[in-house]
């Protein structure tokens, strides 16, 4: 409040800002425990963003009309399988392609890397660095016949590229390997050094994946211009409603491994058996790991929030996202004991993420006020990578959170748990 006692907006949340691409519930506003109500600022879109516009009025106009996708022979199911397959070829366009990549649908960028997980060969030894979301930290360590070599954490790109490079180079076995890294991290919103990493994977003959759910929604990802064999992203984090991933890439292990779940949809055929059981032929197109009836709305969203940042280009969005940042960083600088968190330094570059601790506060009561006091969402808490934010906050907790909102450590203190603030398109 001021000190006439009047509830003052905050000024992230009173400036009116033209938008790269407008997202719903802009306008939200929202009463405040203080008295009155402000224009509600969601800043926690590394969570979840925002639907477009644009793919919720795609929605609106398909939803009454849909029907089952490559199962039927009415015109809404034509329709329908029309979409979702169109859908598919705007996936891959978004993503830059090759000609026999996959594009496999999902339910998230966590389900995208458990299903490359499942396929993996047998003896299959993976790479990632302890940094990672637990989406790409955790899927690898549980499937039978995979070695998981944790990485530490790097303090630069160029640490990040030589960590990758003198492990690799240390495991003379042939076979198959697979790195996993993500592209701009949940935490402090750092670009990764793909490009670079993907060439080091490659010259030791290893495959890798682009855990690209928090790259996606700010960057241009170019899954051939990266040279990466798969990209994983979801669609809440891309500014369509949830449910709908995508797994795109290879399609050799995806063909060779048994279904990631059985059911209608990826049996070509079944049959009785000689020996009393079944026999099944598996389609060995993306069909193969996507058995049982589509969530044809959630990839139609997908699609249409792909095309319209494709329409779009990121190029405004970039510059927005960095204008914000910047705001952000300023406002921040003036507030005592703040401390920004950061893996490479201070000047690394980012996108639209970025977490902070104020030394000797609480994080979670920090969050709870922004919210009931300025109308500001932010997450608190250890968002899922808890290695990463313990390294940051170079704490000695000895418990972890629990993994989801507010993931926050137990022991009150500050330096437990951090506070994110994220924005994107809108
Ligand atoms: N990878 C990163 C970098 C993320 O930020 C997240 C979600 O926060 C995930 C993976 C998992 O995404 P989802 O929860 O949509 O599966």
């Amino acid at each position: 409040t001021t000190d006439t006692g009047v509830v003052a907006e905050p000024a992230c949340a009173a400036r009116s800002v033209s938008l790269p691409l407008p997202v719903l519930g802009a306008d939200v506003r929202v009463p405040l425990v203080t008295g009155g109500e402000v224009s509600y600022a969601a800043l926690d879109y590394a969570a979840s963003a925002p639907a477009l516009r644009r793919v919720w009025e795609d929605v609106a106009a398909y939803a009454p009309y849909y029907g089952s996708v490559h199962r039927g022979a009415g015109y809404l199911s034509q329709l329908s399988t029309d979409l979702f397959e169109t859908s598919r070829a705007d996936v891959a366009a978004f993503l830059g392609c090759r000609a026999d990549d996959q594009v496999v649908f999902t339910r998230s960028t966590t389900d995208s890397l458990n299903l490359l997980a499942a396929v993996l060969p047998t003896g299959t030894r993976v790479y990632v660095f302890e940094t990672e979301h637990h989406a790409a930290l955790l899927p690898w360590e549980r499937q039978e016949g995979v070695s998981v070599t944790y990485l530490s954490a790097p303090r630069s790109p160029a640490a990040a590229v030589r960590t990758l490079e003198a492990a690799l180079a240390g495991q003379a076995t042939a076979g198959p390997a697979l790195v996993c890294v993500t592209g701009a991290s949940n935490v402090t919103g750092e670009l990764w050094p793909v490009r670079e990493l993907a060439a080091t994977a490659h010259a030791h003959g290893a495959r890798i994946v682009l855990d690209a759910a928090q790259l996606a929604p700010h960057h241009p990802v170019d899954i051939a211009e990266l040279d990466v064999d798969w990209v994983a992203f979801s669609g809440h984090k891309l500014y369509a409603p949830f449910g709908s991933g995508v797994l795109a890439g290879r399609a050799d292990w995806l063909r060779a491994a048994e279904p990631y779940l059985a059911g209608g949809g990826a049996s070509r055929t079944v049959v009785r058996a000689a020996d009393g059981g079944v026999d099944v032929a598996w389609h060995t197109t993306a069909a193969r790991h996507e058995a049982g009836s589509p969530n044809v709305i959630g990839v139609y969203a997908i699609a249409s929030a792909c095309r319209a940042l494709t329409e779009a280009g990121f190029d405004a969005l970039v510059e927005r996202e960095q204008e914000l940042i910047a705001a952000v960083r300023a406002g921040l600088a003036d507030i005592p004991r703040v401390r920004v968190l950061s893996l490479f330094g201070d000047d690394a570059p980012r996108v639209g993420v970025l977490s902070f601790v104020v030394d000797g506060w609480n994080s979670s009561h920090f969050a709870a006020a922004l919210s009931a006091e300025y109308g500001i969402g932010v997450r608190d808490g250890l968002f899922c990578a808890h290695p990463l934010v313990r390294t940051l906050l170079d704490s000695e907790a000895s418990e972890p959170g629990e993994c989801g909102a507010p993931d926050q450590a137990p022991g009150g203190s500050g330096s437990l748990n951090a506070i994110r603030v994220s924005f994107g398109a809108g």
